[in-house]
């Protein structure tokens, strides 16, 4: 999953999940809000019903007090005879009646006698309709009589009830006397008359409308009556709003004469919070939405897109000054990122262009600028110029080993850097200094340098500058007070157009290198026509080598080798034959020595080895008795890998051990180096015999042969063919007798004569080898020669 990809799929769901939470937790508060708010309201409103009924009941109570103690009521009250009374025929006390519920929402008062019966009926409604009885008349009578005996005086009790229209009223009955003015009639009850008052409760109207108009219809309202004495019942109240178990709100005030509640359903309380729910609900998704697309833009266009485009410059970016990046100046972390990419290309631009020891251009660096430099050398441009030409010079340092080797290689590399120093100098007075760059004076390894010169005046200015090099060295070269006997070998090669690349070009001044170092160092060879032609040929055999070996198309020649005396064959010797090669007239002289300058020998041996090793093993089926001698390269000797590689092919092959033989030349071999013994020990342990070739031409101090574990002496042929020269002969005779005092074996190469042949083995040389014997044969012919007709002798 990508960053985009991820950013989709995980910054969706939190959104998400935060606006839920948010809107679903502003919604919980809200919806407590509502609650709160419809709690106050409710409290709020029953604590005005509660005043406003407090307020009615006082005036009403006291209109009904006001009334019966109206003096005028009590001496018409006293005159009448109210068993007979009839309101018509009594106008006065109606009127008085009627103008004492004036403007006030008394809706009847009634007189009864002590048992209840309407003795005076009034009230607001149509005259002419049938007197109706008050509400529990009886009731009230009874109760205010009762009061009347318990306190001794006149006094009113009251209580709420509900008509039939459902409408809320309040009663007040109130006992009094008709006799009041005659006669005490405390202990005459049945003189006692009642007055009953019923007035509208309106503020219990005003309250449910105020109600239903804020929570709608379905509210109920419920009222508990009970007959209270005395006048002023409302006084105390008890107010409760709670919200009941199914979360709807129930209001209750306990005024003493009544219980009154009201009940509001849960839907009704919820209805502004279902609105608020679905607001809360649509708000966080199209927050959640337009959060989501913002963010992405966001990310897209300030984190995303720009790390894009960084890793799209760091990916086209490559080392040698193709950096694709650029600086930013902004401040932000991917500018910060941007910016450390640039830092660390460059750094590892430089780091990768550089020798890290003389700060020279590396070999890399070398190349590549060499390259894109005769591209241009190649354009009209250049060529214009002329004469301008352009030159390439291959140093390398002599006997720089030695100072490595005698005095260390802190001392070795002290003298690099000295050196490198002082080259830059000289090229750059030697030459116009502004045609000389970075890259035009490189390290390209060990004691190995180069150097290009873009724009010169010809072969001479090129010369000039080497021997200004040269120079350098004049009287040795001084490294921390040390003179050191090191030179210099130069190269030159100029620049033609039938060179195909910079390669080519360094290939050249190598060559011509190698022809300063072989005409005797400290000096300089310009690349010619003749190197030129060597250069081809080695190019050649390079290719054709590689191409038969790869082709198996390389063969081997046997050379056999006979007891001196018996003339008795005891083995033979694999030679490597090419047979593109050998058509040419190019033997193994020349090309093992060209696949020796490349990695080429290894293989080759390897393949020698591999083919003799199965040829042995049909000859030795077929009856041959002898030893097998392979060449290999004294190369060898410094390959960790060979011994082991050995040890493995020869055990596959199933041979004795001791039937093989490995010749190495003695010219290449050193003095006895750790790493060389090493490996011939290594070899020698697999149990084969090892052969000192061409001995006599090399170095080998005879007293350091002590230090070879070898088995064999073979006398170079350069000796055997001038046997007749004295210092020869002499040379012959010291071999044998040394190989006698070692307790080696002697083998003598290249006899072609008789007088040799009796020579050497007068000598006590054991065994030789030569034209005079055997040339060199094809497999077959070898077995047609050695293999059919057999004298073996065990060697
Ligand atoms: P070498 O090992 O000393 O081989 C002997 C060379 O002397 C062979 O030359 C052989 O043909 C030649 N020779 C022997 N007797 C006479 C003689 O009586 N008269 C004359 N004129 N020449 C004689 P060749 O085959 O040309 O080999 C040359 C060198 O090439 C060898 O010298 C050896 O150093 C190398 N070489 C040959 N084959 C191989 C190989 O398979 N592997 C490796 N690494 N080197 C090989
Ligand atoms: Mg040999
Ligand atoms: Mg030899």
């Amino acid at each position: 999953m990508n960053l985009t990809q991820r950013v989709k799929f995980f910054i969706l769901p939190i959104i998400i999940l935060t606006f839920a939470t948010a809107g679903y937790l502003s919604f919980q508060v809200f919806r407590q809000h509502q609650v709160d708010y419809h709690t106050h309201f409710i409290s709020h409103s029953l604590y005005h019903l509660h005043e406003s009924l407090q307020i009615e009941d006082r005036s009403n109570n006291s209109q009904l007090s006001t009334l019966l103690n109206n003096n005028e009521f009590i001496r018409i009250s006293d005159e009448v005879n109210w068993d007979y009374l009839d309101y018509s025929l009594n106008p006065a006390i109606y009127s008085m009646i009627a103008r004492s519920v004036e403007n006030s929402a008394t809706q009847s008062i009634h007189i009864t006698n002590n048992r209840g019966r309407i003795l005076l009926a009034f009230d607001d409604n149509d005259p002419f309709s049938e007197v109706q009885l008050p509400p529990h008349t009886e009731e009230f009578v009874k109760h205010a009589l009762q009061h009347f005996l318990l306190t001794s005086s006149f006094s009113t009790v009251s209580t709420l009830f509900r008509d039939s229209d459902g409408i809320l009223k309040i009663v007040y009955a109130r006992s009094f006397s008709p006799r009041l003015l005659q006669h005490d009639l405390r202990n005459k009850t049945n003189e006692y008359l009642v007055a009953i008052q019923v007035t509208n409760l309106d503020s219990f109207t005003t309250f449910q409308n105020q109600i239903r108009h804020e929570f709608g219809d379905e509210v109920t309202f419920s009222v508990q009556p009970e007959f209270f004495p005395g006048s002023s019942q409302i006084d105390q109240t008890d107010i409760n709003v709670t919200l009941s178990q199914d979360k709807s709100l129930i209001g209750s005030m306990d005024g003493g004469a009544y219980f009154y509640s009201v009940k509001v359903p849960k839907h009704l309380v919820d209805k502004s919070t279902t609105t608020s729910f679905y607001l809360a609900f649509s708000s966080a998704l199209v927050m959640s939405v337009v959060t989501y697309l913002f963010l992405l833009w966001v990310i897209k266009t300030q984190i995303i897109n720009p790390i894009l485009s960084l890793e799209s410059n760091v990916r086209e970016t490559t080392l040698s000054g193709n950096n694709k990046l650029i600086l930013l100046d902004k401040n932000d972390e991917v500018s910060k990122l941007n910016n450390a990419y640039y830092h660390l290309v460059s750094n590892l631009d430089h780091l990768a262009s550089r020798d890290v020891l003389t700060d020279l251009a590396n070999r890399r660096q070398f190349e590549t600028w060499l390259e894109e430099r005769l591209k241009f050398v190649n354009t009209v441009e250049f060529k214009d110029k002329k004469p301008q030409d352009f030159a390439l010079l291959f140093i390398d340092l002599d006997k720089f080993k030695q100072v490595n080797d005698h005095h260390g290689h802190e001392t070795g590399d002290k003298l690099l850097q000295i050196f490198s120093k002082r080259l830059t100098d000289v090229v750059k007075t030697s030459v116009s200094s502004s045609s000389i760059e970075f890259s035009s004076i490189a390290r390209l390894a060990g004691d190995e340098f180069s150097v290009a010169l873009p724009k010169i005046n010809g072969l001479d200015e090129a010369e000039h500058v080497a021997q200004q090099i040269i120079a350098m060295f004049d009287g040795g070269f001084e490294v921390g007070g040390i003179c050191h006997d090191v030179k210099a070998s130069i190269g030159i090669a100029m620049y033609t157009e039938n060179m195909s690349s910079a390669s080519h070009l360094l290939k050249c001044a190598d060559t011509a290198m190698y022809q300063a170092k072989a005409n005797g160092r400290n000096r300089y060879e310009v690349f010619t026509k003749a190197l030129e032609n060597q250069l081809k040929l080695t190019e050649t055999i390079e290719d054709t080598l590689l191409e038969e070996l790869l082709e198996n198309q390389l063969e081997l020649y046997y050379m056999p080798i006979f007891e001196s005396r018996s003339l008795a064959l005891v083995g033979y010797e694999t030679l490597l034959r090419s047979p593109t090669l050998m058509a040419k007239d190019i033997g193994p002289e020349t090309f093992i020595q060209i696949a020796e300058s490349s990695s080429l020998i290894k293989k080759i041996d390897l393949w020698v080895i591999d083919r003799s090793l199965l040829e042995f093993t049909q000859l030795r089926d077929e009856g041959f008795g002898g030893y097998l001698s392979v060449n290999i390269s004294s190369l060898e000797l410094k390959n960790k890998e060979f011994a082991p590689q050995v040890a493995l092919k020869i055990k596959q092959s199933g041979i004795e051990p001791s039937l093989i033989h490995l010749e190495i030349t003695e010219t290449k071999l050193a003095a006895p180096d750790a790493d060389s013994v090493l490996i011939l020990n290594q070899l020698r342990d697999i149990g084969i015999k090892l052969v000192l070739d061409d001995f006599g031409t090399g170095y080998t101090a005879f007293n350091q042969l002590v230090h070879y574990p070898v088995d064999c002496l073979k006398i170079d042929r350069s000796f055997v063919d001038t046997i007749e020269v004295d210092h020869h002969k002499k040379m012959v005779e010291i071999i044998i007798t040394l190989a006698k005092l070692y307790g080696l074996r002697v083998v003598a190469e290249g006899v072609e004569n008789e007088v040799q042949l009796t020579y050497l083995a007068d000598q006590g040389c054991q065994f030789v080898q030569g034209n005079l014997l055997s040339h060199p044969l094809p497999l077959e012919q070898f077995r047609d020669r050695f293999i059919r007709r057999v004298n073996y002798s065990n060697g």
